[in-house]
């Protein structure tokens, strides 16, 4: 075994984390505060290869393996949420549905341009009525010679109505199967399309700098060619995604808690209580001792993740694992952050807050635990 992480990935942390401590951490308060998403941060992580990084260099990207791209995700998350999730959306979720599985014209059209940063694409799965249970998506796309009509809504895109966003992958009913179940299809939406709408999200909790979307589509006419791969496969193409989406949530917890963890510490031995560092005392120490051993063991299981991936390797069951595990590890992290910091811990003033505030979605998004733990139960024989 081999815990070592290659030169170049040291190489890649260390300027990704340069890049977050110089570049979004100034503003991430901020943006945060107004509620706004940067094109300008946005491009700046284009310009440092952010976006394709696990796309090969014939479409644009950088060719790194999965390991690469998330330790990116930690890094910009031990940071900030916000501008970490525009990655991770952006990558996994945006780009990952066109590279695997486009047409060679799809991937030639689009891939270029988002691999830049320039531009963003969203993933369309999750409607009003359908959320955990994503298969009960009533989008319809019906074929009408040779265009899709697409019918239907869907809520909490990310990178879908930003100001560089250029479309969307849409997950819709395309007719029934044999079996009487929906047949459902990925099918690729260009902003721009008439009957197509999409409105940004406003009043979130958390990822307040990450742009989230509500979409509508209203006799939306879309070439017969933008079928995302083949007709029928729509559903396990998102669950696929999914899966690789899971190790990007994983790295936000990953990154959110070693974030929250070096404001506790530092907070931690700066703070002075009758007369000596709040870190002094045994109970403070340990529980900087606890965060610091649940970050380690979250860190090898996600990793070991990754590596089974970049390995073509069955990698469903512990992606799940380190979602659940990096997420909910998070949460004890930012929770005792904020209780060594005190009354200041809930001032908007210090950071740890956002972090407890983020961490929130990361049980939510991409399959709540409650789906993770069902997703480990089926994986582990258990029902
Ligand atoms: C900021 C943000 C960004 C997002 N980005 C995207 C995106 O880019 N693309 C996209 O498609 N979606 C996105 N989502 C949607 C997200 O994936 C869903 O919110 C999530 O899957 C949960 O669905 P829901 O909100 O409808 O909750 P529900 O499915 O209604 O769940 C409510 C509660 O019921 C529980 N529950 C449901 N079913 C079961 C069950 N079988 N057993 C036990 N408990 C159950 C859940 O665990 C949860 O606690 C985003 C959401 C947010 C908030």
């Amino acid at each position: 075994m081999d815990f070592e992480l290659s030169m170049e990935q040291e190489i890649l942390r260390k300027t990704v984390r340069d890049f977050a401590e110089k570049e979004i951490a100034p503003v991430a308060q901020e943006l945060d505060e107004k509620e706004e998403f940067s094109l300008e941060t946005c491009r700046a992580m284009g310009e440092l290869g952010l976006f394709g990084m696990f796309v090969s260099e014939q479409y644009g990207g950088q060719g790194m393996d999965y390991i690469s791209y998330i330790i990116a995700v930690e890094e910009l998350a031990r940071v900030d949420g916000s501008h970490a999730a525009t990655i991770a959306a952006g990558n996994s979720l945006g780009i990952g549905p066109l590279y695997y599985y486009g047409s060679e014209e799809q991937k030639r059209k689009y891939l270029p341009k988002l691999c830049t940063g320039e531009y963003l694409w969203g993933f369309g799965l999750t409607e009003p009525n359908a959320g955990s249970d994503a298969g009960a998506s009533r989008t319809t796309a019906v074929l009408d010679g040779d265009q899709w009509v697409i019918n239907g809504s869907k809520i909490f895109i990310t990178n879908a109505s930003a100001p560089n966003s250029l479309g969307v992958t849409v997950m819709a009913r395309t007719g029934t199967r044999d079996d009487g179940r929906p047949e459902l299809s990925c099918i690729l939406v260009e902003h721009g399309t008439p009957g197509f709408e999409a409105k940004p999200m406003h009043g979130k909790m958390m990822w307040r700098a990450s742009n989230t979307s509500e979409l509508y589509f209203d006799d939306c006419r879309v070439p017969k060619d933008n079928l995302l791969g083949v007709r029928g496969k729509g559903f396990h193409q998102m669950l696929e995604t999914l899966d690789g989406g899971r190790l990007s949530i994983a790295a936000m917890g990953l990154g959110g808690a070693q974030g929250a963890y070096e404001l506790a510490m530092r907070y931690a031995k700066e703070r002075e209580q009758f007369g000596r560092p709040i870190a002094s005392f045994q109970v403070n120490a340990f529980k900087l001792a606890d965060m610091a051993l649940e970050i380690e063991a979250a860190r090898l299981l996600l990793y070991k993740a990754c590596w089974l991936r970049d390995q073509h390797k069955p990698f469903g069951k512990l992606a799940a694992m380190a979602k659940l595990y990096c997420s909910e590890v998070m949460g004890r992290v930012v929770s005792e952050a904020v209780q060594l910091h005190g009354g200041y811990g809930l001032m908007k003033e210090y950071n740890v807050e956002r972090f407890y505030r983020d961490q929130k979605l990361l049980t939510i998004g991409e399959g709540t635990s409650e789906i993770q733990r069902l997703v480990i139960a089926r994986l582990i024989g258990a029902i």
